[in-house]
């Protein structure tokens, strides 16, 4: 996708971008600083009312809080959703602050302490058991607290999904009980002091092939089936994952969620309701959510030209947007959408030249645009950078280099 298209989606007013409503330079003088991030509220609205329009209405949809774990982001969200899944203790105290019941609440990843178990198991959520370890562990705190925890399976399967931005499944992982120990597993815990109310499989990140996504959920419930008869009573969840992605660079083609939709609804009509007619299905997303609604907002400290090449260099960057200098997990750096805010009117645009755009960290790392065409930025100017909605702030190593943090609103 093309910046102008991302230009679009939030919209302008008299030449500037505007972001909840908002010409930009109002609501900079809101926040009072730049940097900062904005997360749009009615962009959010839009993205859920898609989902639920495209989703089967039987499947329950879970916000995986790590994508962007700001309190009103999460308060707003979960509002919208059915569950929400946390991956620390943090995060599960401020899922605990909102309207979502603990029992709707689901508590994955690995290592988690005992300390965390104990307050999972308090707190009455759904705990994800990504070991034999874990297991022992939640039952212990239940057993020390006079509860009985209810557990999903985290499965590792014996399947990877192709074209997945970052791999969490198949072949050997951190993540989750090898697909095949998973009934010794459950026969060695049948009649302890636990619930298993059913599975889980996350497998990758950042997929934008429809056919790729479909295919692996079609896996996911033929894999778990071969486990459903392995637990005294029947499958009540079956969390399917999800790995939706978004186009971050102008090569990415966005994911065709109708395909995704269709392809869920044949599924959930077809082989879960023939082998798991009392469970749930979840689908859990994070990134498809929030990471289209956010920009991160710089303005330009220095114009300097280098040699022949034009430098921007803006207040923010990689401390506090990592992946837009492409040094989040990428194989190869290339430029997030980014635009100068305040010329956004067609002038402005058809004079548009060669610049790159740096931060203001004192390495070559910090790099946030490289030859990208815009508009004459001048000092002062606010470049605004775009999908900064997930993984932006808290994925950010905001201590490198010792400048401040940047503020973060819900606008
Ligand atoms: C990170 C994570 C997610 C969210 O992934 P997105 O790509 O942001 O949708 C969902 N489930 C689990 C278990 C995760 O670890």
């Amino acid at each position: 996708m093309m910046p102008l298209e991302h230009v679009a989606a939030f919209g302008t007013v008299d030449g500037q971008l505007r972001v909840g409503g908002m010409p930009l330079d109002r609501l900079a003088a809101r926040v009072g600083t730049t940097p900062f991030f904005a997360y749009d509220r009615g962009l959010l609205d839009a993205r859920l009312t898609l989902l639920r329009a495209t989703l089967p209405p039987t499947v329950q949809l879970s916000y995986a809080m790590k994508a962007n774990p700001m309190p009103a982001v999460v308060q707003h969200v979960a509002r919208l959703v059915d569950r929400l899944d946390v991956a620390s203790g943090l995060e599960l105290r401020t899922a605990l602050d909102t309207v979502v019941k603990p029992g709707r609440i689901s508590f994955a990843g690995p290592g988690k302490t005992e300390a965390e178990v104990r307050q999972a198991v308090a707190a009455g959520v759904l705990i994800e058991v990504e070991s034999r370890t874990e297991m022992i562990r939640v039952i212990a705190a239940g057993d020390e607290l006079g509860l009985i925890p209810a557990v999903a399976l985290r499965v590792n399967p014996d399947f990877a999904v192709k074209g997945s931005g970052m791999r969490m499944g198949g072949g050997p992982q951190q993540f989750g009980v090898d697909s095949e120990i998973v009934g010794d597993l459950l026969s060695e815990f049948s009649t302890s002091g636990v619930d298993v109310i059913g599975f889980h499989v996350f497998a990758g990140s950042q997929n934008l092939h429809a056919e790729v996504i479909a295919a692996a959920q079609r896996s996911t419930v033929e894999l778990l089936a071969g486990f459903a008869d392995a637990l005294p009573q029947p499958v009540r969840y079956l969390n399917l994952g999800g790995g939706f992605g978004i186009p971050y660079v102008e090569r990415d083609r966005p994911l065709d969620l109708n395909v995704v939709g269709e392809a869920l609804t044949a599924l959930v009509d077809g082989s879960i309701a023939e082998r798991f007619p009392e469970a749930v299905p979840v689908i859990e997303l994070g990134r498809y959510i929030v990471g289209e609604c956010g920009v991160y907002v710089t303005r330009v400290v220095d114009v300097k030209w280098s040699r022949g090449r034009k430098y921007v260099v803006v207040d923010g960057g990689m401390h506090h947007q990592l992946a837009a200098s492409g040094n989040f997990g990428q194989a190869i750096r290339r430029n997030y959408p980014l635009v100068v805010a305040d010329r956004l009117d067609t002038d402005s645009l058809a004079g548009a030249e060669k610049a790159t755009v740096v931060g203001c960290l004192c390495t070559p790392l910090d790099m946030l645009g490289n030859d990208v065409t815009i508009p004459e930025a001048r000092i002062g100017d606010m470049i605004a950078i775009f999908q900064a909605g997930a993984y932006g702030l808290t994925a950010s190593p905001t201590a490198f280099l010792g400048h401040p943090a940047p503020a973060e609103i819900l606008a």
